[in-house]
């Protein structure tokens, strides 16, 4: 199991053009999150759930990933088995910048991913819209209820699970980009003797106190140091 666990949220895609919950402009502007995010949002918003997550899929085409992904990507190709790569996003940008897709642990799902309500097919349509894809019907038993491969909130998240199996073997943990409010990185830390933390400023729902030592600026800027601390500790461990 991997020493080293880096936990990213969407502040690591920001500067890849995609946006965060908190900066919210353009796409998420003109939705309310609980229609479209919630358990149930399926049941009493179908259309609006699908259509949103139809367009962030088509937007997630042309973009690229930032430096962050790059430098990350390198680290896991050089360390492969002493780092795990999980990630709170639901974007392609760590496998754009050629991680494997089984090697980055997605816990809230994959936008380019359907799934197929009816007998559970998890299957990839790129960055088409769910109608446009086998004409909106599952390829292996032919249902229309076909969703979104995302976890909303309130929905069982079976990748927690990889990820307090990875922070149980954990001896430093470097989390990037995510505010805290979804997952409690402060609770994750306190099983971890060494933590970085890199955000663009402090959020109330992190208690920077409790970490190593705490970045706040861009995760480009910042990404440089992360990697150096990181080669610095396993080349030490090793
Ligand atoms: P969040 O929006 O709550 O917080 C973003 C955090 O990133 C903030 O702490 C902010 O300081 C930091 N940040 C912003 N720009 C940054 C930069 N350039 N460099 C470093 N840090 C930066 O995001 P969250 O904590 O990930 O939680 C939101 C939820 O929304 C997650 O569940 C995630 O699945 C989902 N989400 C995903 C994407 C994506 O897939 N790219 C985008 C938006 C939201
Ligand atoms: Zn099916």
């Amino acid at each position: 199991m991997a020493k080293v666990v880096i936990l990213s949220g969407a502040g690591i895609s920001a500067e890849s053009g995609i946006s965060t919950f908190r900066d919210s402009d353009g796409l998420w502007e003109h939705y309310d999150i609980k229609d479209i995010c919630t358990a149930g949002c399926l049941e009493t918003n179908r259309a609006m759930t699908v259509e949103f997550y139809d367009k962030r899929r088509l937007d997630l085409a042309d973009k690229e990933p930032n430096k962050a992904h790059r430098v990350i990507a390198e680290l896991k190709a050089k360390y492969k088995d002493e780092i795990a790569i999980i990630t709170q996003n639901v974007d392609d940008l760590f496998e754009k910048a050629g991680i494997v897709h089984e090697d980055v642990v997605h816990l809230h799902g994959y936008l380019t991913k359907v799934e197929c309500e009816k007998c559970g097919l998890v299957y990839d349509i790129g960055y088409k819209n769910t109608q446009d894809s086998y004409n909106g019907k599952c390829p292996t038993c032919g249902s229309e209820k076909i969703r979104p491969f995302i976890v909303m909130f309130g929905e069982a998240a079976p990748m927690y699970a990889k990820l307090n199996h990875e922070i149980n073997d954990c001896e430093l943990l470097v989390i990037i980009g995510t505010s805290g409010n979804v997952i409690s990185v402060d609770i994750l830390s306190s099983y971890v003797d060494k933590t970085i933390l890199n955000n663009l400023e402090p959020s109330f729902a992190i208690n920077d106190e409790l970490y190593t030592q705490v970045l706040y600026k861009k995760a480009t800027e910042a990404i440089d140091e992360i990697a150096s601390d990181i080669e610095i500790f396993l080349e030490d461990r090793a």
